[in-house]
């Protein structure tokens, strides 16, 4: 709590009272705490790329790489630090445009079946090059969702990509998807390493990552992004897990939800 006190003179500045204004700031400074570590967490991720790039860059520029396997080597590094550095630039920015941007969504009518089996031809073969064994269930009658597509189809890609990283081979993915009268339910499950009971509830933070030595192909923002979008449909996202046995997440996409604002 924020006390401000001003005293009340009157003409002959005698003080003649005082105004006292109460303001509860708990939730300012949440904020304002939250922000501070999202810009310390962004400037970290950036730079860590950029000071590999700038080590190897300078060192092969300085002519101190003696032979050429390890060159080559460099350059590899050098390329996948870029494209790591892309990762994080796409996904930052696709989050600071879902924040930011005050349009209403534009919403469409599609099929969802159709969506979905799109996605799952594209995502069989590449669950089938690291072994993994992709079946999915559509609907029985296809349905009518009244969403955003491309955002949908995005929160798909971003929980099957997920899907494939944290599976081995030998596993499996499953692409399901339920309808009542109402809604619509997605889910995307797997046999792969599961999350812990007490990394579940942070998984959907921005760089979130529950492996922090080992995750580096990943940007700790595709479940922050899944969970933006989502929020925006106005629709929900929840996920069960068990260590080692696998994971389920679930999101849901309301029929006839052209009706919402
Ligand atoms: P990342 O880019 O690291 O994959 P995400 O935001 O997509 O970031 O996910 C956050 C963390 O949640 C991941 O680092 C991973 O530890 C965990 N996670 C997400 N999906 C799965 C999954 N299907 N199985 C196991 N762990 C997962």
């Amino acid at each position: 709590l924020r006390i401000t006190i001003c005293p009340l003179e009157d003409e002959l500045n005698h003080i003649a009272g005082a105004v006292g204004l109460f303001r509860d700031v708990t939730e300012s400074e949440r904020l304002e705490q939250t922000r501070r570590e999202y810009v310390a967490n962004v400037s970290h991720e950036l730079r860590t790329p950029v000071s590999a790039l700038r080590a190897l860059s300078e060192t092969l520029a300085d002519d101190m790489v003696p032979d050429e396997d390890t060159k080559k080597r460099y350059y590899s590094h050098m390329l996948h630090e870029t494209m790591r550095l892309t990762r994080l630039i796409n996904d930052l920015l696709t989050l600071s445009r879902l924040q930011s941007d005050p349009a209403a969504i534009q919403r469409e009518e599609f099929k969802i079946n159709e969506l979905m089996t799109n996605v799952a031809d594209r995502y069989a073969v590449l669950a089938g090059e690291k072994g993994i064994e992709f079946s999915f269930s559509a609907l029985p009658e296809d349905v009518m969702i009244n969403s955003n597509m491309d955002l949908v189809e995005q929160v798909l890609i971003i929980l099957l990509d997920n899907a494939i990283k944290y599976t081995s081979s030998q596993g499996n993915i499953l692409l399901d998807v339920s309808s009542d009268d109402n809604i619509v339910k997605i889910f995307v499950s797997d046999t792969g390493i599961g999350i812990s009971p007490s990394d579940l509830p942070h998984i959907f933070e921005r760089f979130y990552k529950v492996d922090k030595a080992h995750a580096t192909q990943g940007t700790g923002l595709g479940l922050a992004i899944a969970f933006e979008i989502i929020q925006r449909l106005g629709e929900e996202i929840y996920v069960e897990s068990q260590l080692e046995k696998g994971s389920t997440f679930t999101f849901t996409l309301s029929r006839n939800s052209g009706v919402r604002s």
